[in-house]
C-alpha cells in the first residue's frame, strides 16, 4: 500500500519519535518549558516557583465529600478525604498525607524556619507543615488549593 510506505529515513525519524515519547514518560525528567506548557500560569507559580495562592481562593477549602486528593503535575495522591479538617486559614489543610507520597525540606523565605513539602513523584512544591495540627498527629498540612486535583469517590 502506498500509503505505508516510508523510505528509510522517514521510518527512523519516527522510531526515534516513538522512544523519545516513551522515554519521557517519566514526568521528572520533564524540563521547565515542558512544566510551562503542562501546567496553567497559577498552577506553574505553585507547583515549580514555590508559589503561594491567595487565601481563600480555592474551592477546596469547602470540598467536604469523600474521595482523594492528588497532585496536578503527576496525578499522585497525597491526601486523603479522611485527612482534611477545617482549620480557618483559608488553605485546604491535612493532617496526615498518603505515606511515601511528599518529601520535605526547611525553607527560610520568610526568615522563620517553615518545613516545606513537595510532591515525591515530580517534585512539585505542594505546601508548609505546621505543628499547630489537630491529633492524631498534631500537625497542618497547609496545601496549595490550586496544585491539588480533587477526585470524588463514587
Ligand atoms: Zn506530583
Amino acid at each position: 500500500m502506498e500509503l505505508f510506505k516510508l523510505d528509510r529515513r522517514q521510518f527512523t525519524k519516527i522510531l526515534i519519535l516513538i522512544s523519545a515519547s516513551l522515554y519521557s514518560g517519566k514526568v521528572f525528567s520533564m524540563t521547565d518549558k515542558d512544566w510551562k506548557e503542562k501546567l496553567r500560569p497559577e498552577e506553574y507559580y505553585v507547583l515549580r516557583k514555590e508559589g503561594t495562592e491567595r487565601p481563600n481562593s480555592s474551592v477546596l477549602n469547602n470540598e467536604k465529600r469523600e474521595g482523594n486528593y492528588l497532585c496536578v503535575g503527576c496525578d499522585s495522591k497525597i491526601f486523603t478525604s479522611k485527612m482534611k479538617f477545617d482549620s480557618g486559614t483559608g488553605w485546604p489543610s491535612f493532617y496526615d498525607y498518603i505515606p511515601g507520597s511528599l518529601e520535605f525540606k526547611t525553607d527560610f523565605k520568610i526568615v522563620i524556619p517553615r518545613k516545606e513539602y513537595h510532591c515525591s513523584e515530580c517534585g512539585g512544591h505542594h505546601g508548609h507543615v505546621f505543628t499547630d495540627g489537630p491529633e492524631p498527629t498534631g500537625l497542618r498540612y497547609c496545601n496549595n488549593g490550586i496544585v491539588l486535583k480533587f477526585i470524588a469517590k463514587v
